[in-house]
């Protein structure tokens, strides 16, 4: 599937992102994972790249076994900071070749020393909008999707300036954002007004990490620079020494926000899932059951689209 056929009218976009195991034993779990993943159906699976290009081949090489072993589409990330133009027109053509139909275009972060305003290779790029520029080059029909941040980029100086940059990569050639991950809603909210405000029309999916463990939450919020409400640190903080209650704390507040942005018309949500499958499953399987109520939404069909998504998981 090409995202582009992922959120049209009548349409609810699933979607999971995993990323390349470091150890044979890291390999031999995700494609556990990636097994009972699939068994959701989502519209695809993406898999990250490493900066640098840390992860190019592995990044092709899980993306084609999303598609074969596990019969789902996938979506391959790249970034281009520190490549040359050539190497990644090369890579993206090899991607094309083995059948992947949808790339995530980035830039990827900057090394923790740099200072500001990208990292050059020479005859590098140094903006993700440079690389939307060039995969469209490549491909008119490719989907392409792009990151936004609803508590905006880190290297930007204010939100209005951030969604400008965000709109020249939509003009670009992108099909989809998709967020970063952020724990309240109303930050998402407020991005997708202001967003639409600034002329952007492309499909804006919420990024969503149910997080399951009061360590974690610290450590990816300071990497992601999401704030985190009072009711999700005192929640997983109260559970802390009992990882069952920690586990389904998380997944009862990915829930909450899942229902409450699939009531305000959310195209789809991309799910970050750590390569587990756990904690989504039984939000998906949530959600399944709300589906029964929720036709039609702000002209969307969710409860549709879930409901085809796996009855066996229901059932589990
Ligand atoms: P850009 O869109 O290029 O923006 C970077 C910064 O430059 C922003 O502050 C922007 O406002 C600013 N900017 C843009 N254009 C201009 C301009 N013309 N003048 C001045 N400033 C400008 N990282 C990985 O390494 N691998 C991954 O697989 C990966 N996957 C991700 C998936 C999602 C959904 C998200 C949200 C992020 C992902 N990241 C990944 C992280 C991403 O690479 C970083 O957040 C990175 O710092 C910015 O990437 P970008 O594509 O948003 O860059």
């Amino acid at each position: 599937m090409n995202i582009r056929d992922a959120y049209g009218p009548n349409r609810f976009g699933l979607s999971f992102e995993v990323f390349p195991p470091k150890s044979l034993e890291g390999d031999r779990q995700l494609a556990t994972e990636l097994e009972k993943l699939a068994e959701c159906r989502p519209a695809f699976i993406s898999c990250t790249y490493g900066a640098g290009g840390s992860t190019s081949k592995r990044t092709l090489e899980w993306c084609g076994r999303i598609q074969q072993e596990f019969s789902t589409p996938a979506m391959a990330h790249l970034t281009c900071l520190n490549s040359t133009a050539d190497s990644l027109k090369h890579w993206m053509r090899q991607a094309f070749d083995s059948g992947i139909n949808n790339l995530m275009v980035l830039r990827g972060d900057l090394p923790r020393n740099a200072s500001t305003g990208g990292e050059e290779a020479p005859g590098g790029l140094r903006r993700a909008h440079e690389l939307v520029t060039l995969a469209r080059e490549l491909s008119d029909s490719i989907g392409i999707g792009v990151a936004g941040y609803p508590e905006k980029h880190p290297e930007s100086p204010d939100d209005e300036t951030d969604l400008l940059h965000l709109g020249t990569k939509v003009r670009c050639g992108a099909d989809a954002v998709f967020t970063q991950l952020f724990f309240d809603n109303r930050t998402f909210l407020a991005f997708r007004d202001r967003a639409i405000r600034a002329g952007i029309q492309t499909p804006i999916v919420p990024g969503i990490m149910p997080v399951t463990e009061y360590d974690s939450l610290v450590r990816i919020s300071s990497l992601c620079g999401s704030v985190i409400p009072d009711e999700l640190q005192s929640g997983l903080e109260a559970a802390r020494h009992d990882p069952v209650a920690q586990f389904e704390f998380g997944v009862d507040y990915a829930i909450q926000q899942c229902r409450d942005l699939i009531r305000h018309g959310v195209p789809g949500i991309h799910f970050y899932v750590l390569n587990k499958a756990a904690a989504v499953r039984l939000i998906v399987r949530e959600l399944l059951f709300d589906a029964r109520d929720l036709s039609p939404i702000a002209g969307r069909t969710p409860g549709k689209q879930l409901a085809s998504c796996d009855k066996d998981l229901v059932a589990a």
